[in-house]
């Protein structure tokens, strides 16, 4: 994990903190490439959150996604492909209080990453998780990745992609305990914005899928759908997403859809010839990993020290003939023999 730029990030808690005390390096992502907008939205809701840096950290795997922990301000964990949901599972459980973003790609979410990602649903875990997906692996350089619809060309599949792309969002609605999902588009800041606030603001795994454009290597990918608004669903309820007039004049199809119900929610996932935006499923009942295991009870300093001699005396020995086969440590040796030849 890297700190924070060798700068003193302390500040009084009654400071306010402005956008500039989120932004990190300069992002060196591609003109244009909807990660920058991503990361705008990011910084944008923590400074409206005013979440303190030193108790932030972004986790991310490996993709051109994944150097996003090096754009804020906050801690952050650049970590190995397809993995960045275990780091980030393993740093909430250990620090609860710790707000927790995880940054994948689509190749590192829905590839090498599946098997994390579906675990990470079923235990939901207080974090929001962001699929930054461009349907192609765009760091190792224009590969066809799981949500790479049929037909396009990449460098893996010159004559098109074979396969009917993956659906993050059915997958994620198909997995038990899912409690958060939502998808928009890096192109409506705005709409974006609310749905990344709204998934942070959910106690759970929240999982939000980003349509993010790739310029460099698919730069026409989403132009159907920049070019006709109509395409894009509108998902607004008292209970999920309120869309602005602007927005609602703009994006005519739309939809009041109560993100309490599961069963529409995977209807509206299976759409193909829509794209929903907004809140899909959002279940506040289901109870988060890390208070089922009570880590302050786990962690406290009786527990731990009972737990350390404990694993200490399974390898201590401790003569028979010491303090008598009848009491003491040599009662233990006695007990551990017996264990061992069962
Ligand atoms: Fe963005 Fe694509 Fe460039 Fe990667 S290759 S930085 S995804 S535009
Ligand atoms: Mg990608």
């Amino acid at each position: 994990m890297f700190g924070l730029q060798n700068e003193c990030v302390i500040k009084f808690d009654e400071e306010y903190r402005s956008l500039e005390d989120y932004q990190g390096r300069i992002a060196r992502w591609c003109s244009g490439c909807g990660d920058n907008g991503i990361l705008t939205a990011m910084q944008r809701l923590c400074r409206d959150e005013q979440l303190p840096p030193e108790k932030t950290v972004f986790v991310s795997g490996i993709g051109c996604a994944a150097r996003f922990p090096h754009y804020m301000r906050t801690y952050g964990f650049h970590g190995l492909h397809g993995r960045a949901l275990p780091t980030a599972q393993g740093i909430k459980i250990r620090r609860p209080d710790l707000h927790v973003f995880v940054n994948m790609g689509d190749g590192d979410c829905c590839s090498i990453g599946t098997a994390h990602w579906i675990h990470a649903i079923r235990m939901n875990m207080n974090m929001v998780a962001l699929l930054h997906d461009n349907n192609i692996y765009g760091l190792t350089k224009n590969q066809s990745s799981p949500t790479t619809p049929a037909g396009l060309v990449t460098n893996t599949t010159p004559y098109g992609s074979y396969l009917k792309a993956m659906n993050p969002l059915s997958v994620t609605l198909g997995v038990t305990n899912a409690s958060f999902v939502a998808q928009t588009v890096e192109w409506l800041p705005d709409l974006m914005y609310d749905v990344v606030r709204k998934a942070y603001l959910h106690k759970g795994f929240s999982f939000v899928r980003i349509l993010q454009r790739c310029p460099h290597f698919v730069p026409d990918h989403f132009s159907s759908l920049l070019a006709d608004p109509s395409k894009l669903l509108l998902l607004k309820h008292e209970n999920g997403m309120q869309v602005s007039d602007a927005v609602g004049r703009r994006y005519t199809s739309q939809e009041e859809h109560d993100p309490a119900s599961l069963n529409r929610a995977r209807e509206i996932a299976e759409l193909e010839d829509m794209v929903p935006v907004g809140i899909l499923y959002r279940n506040e009942r289901v109870a988060c990993y890390e208070d089922l295991r009570k880590p302050e009870r786990m962690f406290s300093t009786d527990h731990r020290q009972a737990t350390l001699e404990k694993a200490f005396d399974r390898f201590g020995i401790f003569p028979r003939s010491a303090e008598g086969a009848t009491g003491g440590r040599g009662a233990q040796h006695s007990i551990r023999q017996d264990r061992a030849s069962d």
